[in-house]
């Protein structure tokens, strides 16, 4: 009897927190979309001036809804995939793409007129060694730019969980992936060199499966090849 009541109040406490993350998640998305035009501004901008290091990576950010997985991205000035700097992707994902295939078609035009999404540098932070570091805790950036917290705090009693949801929460340009699984082997199939990232992007705000990563890579090479990538957390 004790044992049942037991498995009871763990299988009750689970269900809890579960419950509990749907929630908080669901709060904080509605919070993000109730930012007035000129706080965005403000965290824009913010956000911006945290770094001592020119940023290279970069969080996206939505100015267009986006359906069935069809959007645009400009992407910025300098790409580690340098063919790429300042191209645009047209991109549409098959929405029953399988993990073993990659129906992702991406036409890459230098028609810069329009992308779906805006981007906000990551802020980048000069080591004591000389070398460069993305940090994308916001407490760092509160500790940096204290009006930050502020403003979060109009939104939310969570600051910190507001401020990533607000910058973090769709995906991230020249970044450094962040993988749901292990990592596949990304290698050109032309030149057998390394591919890049080029952007990362969650499938929920594209109107796909929220739970569903995509991610796209590149090479550097002369053959101009593209990878693209999902996992399933
Ligand atoms: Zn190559």
């Amino acid at each position: 009897m004790i044992t049942a009541t037991f498995a009871l109040l763990v299988i009750g406490g689970i269900f809890a927190i579960i419950l509990w993350e749907m929630v908080q998640h669901q709060l904080l998305m509605s919070a993000v979309k109730d930012v007035s035009a000129s706080d965005r501004e403000r965290l824009i901008g913010l956000i911006s001036s945290v770094g001592t290091a020119a940023s290279t990576s970069y969080f996206l950010l939505p100015r267009n809804e986006v359906h069935d997985g069809k959007f645009t991205i400009l992407l910025p000035k300098q790409m580690d995939a340098r063919w790429l700097s300042e191209k645009s992707l047209k991109v549409s994902i098959d929405p029953d793409s399988a993990d073993e295939i990659h129906p992702t078609t991406i036409q890459v035009s230098a028609d810069s007129s329009q992308s779906d999404f805006s981007v906000v540098p990551i802020p980048r932070i000069k080591m004591k060694n000389g070398k460069a570091q993305n940090r994308y805790q916001p407490t760092y950036w509160f500790k940096k730019e204290p009006e930050l917290e502020i403003i979060c705090r109009k939104y939310s009693r969570n600051p910190e969980a507001f401020a990533s949801y607000f910058v973090d929460g769709i995906g991230r340009v020249n970044a450094p992936f962040e993988w749901l699984q292990s990592p596949p082997k990304m290698r050109c199939p032309s030149c057998r060199g390394k591919m890049h990232p080029v952007f990362q992007i969650d499938g929920g705000p594209i109107g796909l499966n929220s739970e569903a990563v995509y991610y796209v890579a590149a090479c550097n090479c002369e053959n101009e090849q593209i990878q693209t990538f999902m996992q399933l957390s």
